[in-house]
């Protein structure tokens, strides 16, 4: 890779994220003289033309741009167009290409924990971090089912691929190994909420959350609490994100030190 190269993140809101910091100290760590600047932009026509002007390498894509900067792009990678979301772009030679990190980062995750060959995922939530969890476990020789506040959205995503969904009363009487919380329910600064009544968790022995602010989230800690295996949504968001260091630059990037980057930003261990 010729230094120096600009990479950038695009969404709104962008001033929580962790992108930058993770982001920057794996280039410190690869010896690359490469910045990473966060742009608050809602407009995908904006984004694409950005990148193009300011000659960026590479982008992450965020709320609210993960579907719309799709059709902007020139190519859509295989899994990227299954999912139906893009949060990373390549810029070859100003040929921009879009990508899907969260569905391998997910299932680095897994791997590296529980794995997914054989074992029955409940998904709480049906939207874009759902349809990347979905595709992936199936991928992975998984099997998913699908539990969403508005039970036509499950029903639809289920259907667009293949597997089951349930409604949210019958949870308890879902046989499964494995829960995972796709939606925001419980994201700081509203810790207090949880997208599951905490006498139902016993029904898993392991228990996932997507969201990693905080690592400790009410449902992990009920989850716990009740004797599931927990996992916070940290490792994912760093194997996503190095994921992406690997399609921008054909590097395998730091992950240990991206992962206590985000810990020392988060303020704990993540105990995974
Ligand atoms: P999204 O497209 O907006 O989908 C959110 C889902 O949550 C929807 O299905 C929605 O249900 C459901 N939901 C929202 N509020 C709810 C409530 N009050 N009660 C019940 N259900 C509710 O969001 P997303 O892009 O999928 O992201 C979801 C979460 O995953 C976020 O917290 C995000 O930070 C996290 N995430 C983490 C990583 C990681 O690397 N760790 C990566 C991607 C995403 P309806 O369909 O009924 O509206």
């Amino acid at each position: 890779m010729n230094d120096p190269a600009s990479f950038a993140l695009f969404g709104d809101p962008i001033a929580q994220s962790l992108s930058p910091p993770m982001h920057h100290s794996a280039f410190v760590e690869m010896g690359l003289t490469a910045s990473y600047t966060a742009y608050r932009v809602k407009d995908a026509a904006e984004v694409v033309r950005q990148i193009r002007e300011s000659g960026i390498r590479g982008a992450s894509i965020t709320i609210p741009l993960k579907e719309t900067v799709m059709a902007l792009l020139d190519e859509v990678d295989a899994n990227a167009a299954a999912i139906g979301a893009v949060n990373t772009i390549v810029n070859r030679d100003g040929r921009l290409a879009g990508y899907n990190t969260d569905g391998p980062g997910l299932a680095r995750d897994l791997e590296d924990w529980i794995g997914i060959r054989g074992k029955t995922f409940v998904i709480l939530g049906a939207g874009g971090a759902a349809r990347a969890a979905v595709f992936t476990l199936i991928q992975g020789g998984g099997t998913a089912v699908v539990v969403n506040r508005t039970v036509e959205r499950a029903a639809a995503l289920a259907e667009s691929f293949g597997c089951r969904w349930g409604l949210p009363a019958e949870i308890g009487r879902l046989e499964a190994d494995c829960l995972i919380n796709t939606t925001p329910l419980g994201m700081f600064p509203d810790t207090d909420r949880t997208p599951l009544k905490d006498q139902l968790l016993v029904h898993f022995q392991q228990v996932m959350d997507m969201i990693y602010n905080p690592v400790r989230t009410r449902l992990l800690r009920e989850a716990e609490a009740a004797g599931c295996a927990v996992r916070s949504g940290v490792g994912m968001f760093v194997h996503q994100g190095a994921e992406q260091i690997r399609l921008w630059t054909g590097m395998e990037p730091p992950r240990e030190r991206m992962r206590q980057t985000v810990m020392e930003r988060l303020g704990g261990h993540s105990g995974d």
